[in-house]
């Protein structure tokens, strides 16, 4: 199966009509969306503008990609810069077909390959913290506060971060819950693994990625992983793929051209090629 991978256009409109030719070039039996893709909420209203694009214009878009073949399937995952009022318009939209999203406990298949998707990311300095996460059990909440969706008031609510990041549960507690398909798998997941040539900042010494996210995937193998998050660490590194024992990793990276994978399922490491790094 032909399978396309791009992340964290953040809305820019440019890399979808990018990715538009793309599609057409390429005919991709599967499109995945890994996270970070629509443009950031407004404080006061992320539901009337995060919320309301993915409904105007990414769904949209996505039909008439479907519709010009119908053979596409469009897999998504969220990221750090969605909120969780997003992830309840694509939870509908996935209930309806238009599009798979994934999930790390409900598995979703296609062509004899089982996936899973993961969104959140450990903390960061952005404000809006539905999808992060302490990596690890104990470790130490971020001084930055921000905010989260709530669900039952539907509306934006301010946290404490020591009172938030210690109620919520770990990364590693999540993904310890999460059960290994059996077969042929590929995991879909924001945060790329930590230590690894995908988690590298500029101008900063220390990887920036998820020690949970690197142990889940050394303990369970899947094919291939699917990352983003950190847009700069294929120019930081040179290199926008890893292996991780068994498990070929990868990020494309996101930068002004847009940055996305191609690979065919049966041979991922044979046949992958990135849209503008050799
Ligand atoms: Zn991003």
């Amino acid at each position: 199966m032909r399978v396309c991978y791009t992340n964290d256009f953040h809305g820019r409109e440019p890399l979808y009509e990018r990715l538009d030719e793309l599609l057409r070039l390429e005919a991709p039996e599967l499109l995945i969306l890994g996270g970070d893709m629509f443009p950031d909420g407004q404080l006061d209203d992320p539901a009337g503008t995060q919320g309301a694009y993915v409904e105007r214009d990414f769904i949209p878009r996505v039909r008439r990609w479907r519709a010009a073949r119908p053979a596409l399937h469009v897999a998504c995952i969220l990221g750090n810069h969605d909120w969780l009022c997003t992830e309840e318009v694509l939870r509908a939209h996935h209930e309806a077909g238009d599009v798979a999203l994934l999930d790390p406990r409900r598995e979703w298949s296609l062509n004899g390959t089982v996936f899973l998707g993961y969104s959140p990311t450990p903390p960061t300095p952005y404000w809006v913290k539905d999808f992060e996460r302490l990596d690890l059990r104990g470790d130490v909440p971020p001084e930055m506060g921000g905010a989260v969706w709530d669900p039952h008031s539907r509306s934006v609510r301010a946290i404490d971060p020591a009172e938030h990041f210690t109620a919520t549960s770990s990364i590693e507690s999540e993904l310890s819950r999460v059960i290994a398909p059996q077969g042929r798998w590929i995991f879909v997941c924001h945060s790329p693994p930590y230590g690894t040539h995908l988690d590298r900042l500029p101008r900063l010494r220390s990887p920036v990625g998820s020690r949970a996210v690197r142990r889940f995937i050394e303990a369970s193998q899947p094919a291939v992983t699917l990352h983003g998050h950190i847009h700069e660490s294929p120019l930081v590194t040179g290199r926008y793929f890893d292996r991780l024992g068994r498990t070929l990793c990868i990020n494309p990276g996101q930068d002004r051209e847009m940055f996305a994978v191609l690979f065919d399922s049966d041979d991922p490491a044979g046949t992958l090629r990135h849209t503008v790094l050799t």
